[in-house]
């Protein structure tokens, strides 16, 4: 029956520690439970082996097997009261030698006990039930001490963090601190012969691994956020490491490792604890911060890093080293530069463009300019050759129109008087004895006496009237709309006028007349049969006296005016 419990046991804290120490990854805390189950397993298969033999000797062999796995219980719930309380924890070399030690000793006292009796007094009692129960010695009693002394370490560790832990672990402290103490109270019971059950602990020990196993993996899920941690630690792209005050690396993700490889591609393959200052060219700043440095890798191409530090400080406040991330911007700042450099060019060709804008904005300017000056100088041909033109038209001596012009302006008022119905007039004038000025007075005389009479045909009649010199000293006066009579009463008007001035000639006073022939157009006359009416009709005053004006004969009244 006794052998049936402890052989369940056995099972039970076997099938704990192998399904344990297969999760172990998930959490640190997994691995000590599986060491501590491992023991219990032990230790209740030696128990029931003991059960079931009752050769002595075999018996001590398995005695001893029970002492080598009743150690393991105190070292392993140790491991597990440090693992539940820090994720981080691993255990250290150190700490396994130094927990291996006592163990160790313990094998060492019962291997040559025959010779010193100070684990087992007497070995060879046999209790009716088949289990060897002999008497112990000092030296058990001070293995007994230590492994207490080690469990009541143990589960103060777990009161303490069961206290201040965090609310959310306070049931997994809490469960395993139930779960150790209860088998451990009993024990204590049973050794101070208390009550009178003995060699049931390591049974009461399966249950508490079993109780503690299934409480660490409903709390696997905190449990998971560490190692969720280290796993994106090492996804991250960014070169992420832990140094020591001295510059030596800590810790590095496979980024970090990598991106040192390539600086440095003769690194052994194991990094941590090389000097990383060495192959950063010196300690991060004392008050960390962002820097970017640039660096050659293996083949000489070169590697810009952008490298935060963040420093690290021990419980004292000490300086204890720098967490660094470092981010190859070697890509990121070429790109950039490219841009810069794009956009220089940018700038440099709208620059060009606006003073190729500027040049053809003079250009403009200048073709304008010249083109208002070409303005300028067509105009002034303009007026020159209207002044030709004019000039062409003019009587050199008189500035009166000449006798081509005459005809042309006859031609047109004419054929503007046929069309419209109107009448209209002209008065040939013939200075009279005009030969005798010259003979008398000289040539030059003649000439002021020309421009003088020009300028009174040219100031006595009406603006619509044609004015002309038509040779020598005869004029003629076109009157469009005028009647004969009405072009007649204008040429005496101004015939009286000539003819009661004196002129000033050549500094000779004298005084002239003129003769005057009127003719109106008929139907079907030339200009030039209207200039022969009043030719005749001059012809006639001359004939008639001279200094008078005649109408040419026709439909027109023929009147005569002499001046008195
Ligand atoms: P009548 O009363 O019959 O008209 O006599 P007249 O002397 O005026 O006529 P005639 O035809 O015999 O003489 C015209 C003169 O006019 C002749 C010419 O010397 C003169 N004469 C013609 N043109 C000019 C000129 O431009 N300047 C000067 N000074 N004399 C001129
Ligand atoms: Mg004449
Ligand atoms: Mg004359």
């Amino acid at each position: 029956m006794l052998f049936l419990l402890f052989a369940l046991s056995a099972v039970v804290a076997t099938v704990v520690a192998v399904v344990g120490r297969r999760r172990r990854s998930t959490a640190s805390a997994v691995g000590a439970l599986a060491f501590l189950a491992a023991g219990i397993a032990g230790w209740s298969a030696a128990d029931a082996l003991l059960a079931l033999i009752d050769d002595a000797r075999i018996a001590r062999v398995f005695q001893t097997v029970k002492f080598l796995a009743i150690g393991m219980v105190p070292a392993g719930l140790y491991c597990l009261s440090l693992a539940v309380a820090d994720r981080r924890w691993r255990p250290s070399r150190r700490m396994a030698v130094l927990l291996g030690v006592e163990p160790a000793l313990v094998l060492a006292a019962i291997a040559t006990n025959l010779w010193h009796h100070g684990f087992f007094l007497a070995a060879d009692n046999v209790d009716p039930h088949g289990v060897s129960t002999p008497e112990v010695g000092p030296l058990f009693w001070v293995h007994t001490a230590y492994s207490y002394l080690l469990l009541a370490a143990a589960l103060v560790r777990l009161l303490h963090s069961w206290i201040t832990g965090p609310p959310a672990q306070r049931s997994l402290y809490g469960a395993i601190l139930a779960g150790a103490s209860v088998p451990i109270a009993a024990n204590v019971v049973s050794l101070a012969g208390l009550i009178p059950v003995t060699g049931l602990t390591s049974v009461g020990f399966s249950v508490t691994v079993v109780i503690i196993y299934w409480t660490l993996v409903h709390r696997s899920l905190p449990e998971l956020v560490p190692v969720a941690r280290e796993r994106v630690f090492d996804m991250i792209d960014d070169a992420v490491a832990t140094i020591d005050a001295s510059g030596r690396i800590l810790d590095l993700n496979t980024a970090a490792g990598q991106l040192l490889l390539r600086l440095a591609p003769g690194l052994p393959e194991r990094l941590i604890g090389l000097p990383l200052a060495d192959l950063l060219g010196g300690l991060p700043p004392a008050d960390g911060g962002e820097i970017e440095t640039a660096l050659t890798d293996g083949s000489g191409r070169p590697v810009e890093l952008n490298v935060r530090t963040s420093v690290l400080r021990d419980s004292r406040g000490g300086h204890a080293g720098w967490a660094i991330l470092a981010r190859d911007v070697t890509a990121l700042n070429r790109q950039r530069r490219e841009l810069e450099q794009a956009n220089a060019q940018l700038l440099r060709q709208r620059t060009d463009l606006e003073s190729a804008n500027a040049r053809l904005h003079d250009k403009q300017q200048q073709l304008e300019d010249s083109n208002a000056q070409l303005h300028r100088q067509l105009r002034t041909i303009e007026l020159l050759r209207a002044d030709l033109v004019e000039q062409a038209t003019r009587d050199a001596l008189t500035g009166l129109h000449n006798r081509r012009h005459l005809m042309e302006e006859l031609r047109r008022e004419m054929a503007g008087a046929a069309a419209d119905g109107r009448p209209l007039s002209a008065a040939l004038l013939d200075i009279d004895h005009f030969k005798q000025v010259n003979d008398r007075y000289g040539h030059r005389a003649g000439d002021e006496v020309l421009t003088w009479f020009a300028g009174l045909l040219g100031e006595g009649f009406r603006r619509d009237d044609v004015v002309a010199r038509y040779g020598g000293e005869e004029f003629v006066v076109v009157f469009p709309g005028a009647t004969a009579e009405q072009a007649r009463a204008r040429v005496e008007t101004l015939r009286e006028r000539v003819a009661g001035q004196e002129v000033r000639a050549d500094e000779h006073e004298l005084r002239v007349t003129f003769s005057a022939g009127v003719a109106a157009v008929m139907p079907g006359q030339s200009p030039d049969d209207l200039l022969q009416a009043a030719d005749e009709a001059l012809y006639a005053a001359k004939r008639g006296g001279r200094n008078q004006t005649r109408v040419a004969a026709g439909p027109q009244p023929e009147t005569s005016h002499r001046a008195a």
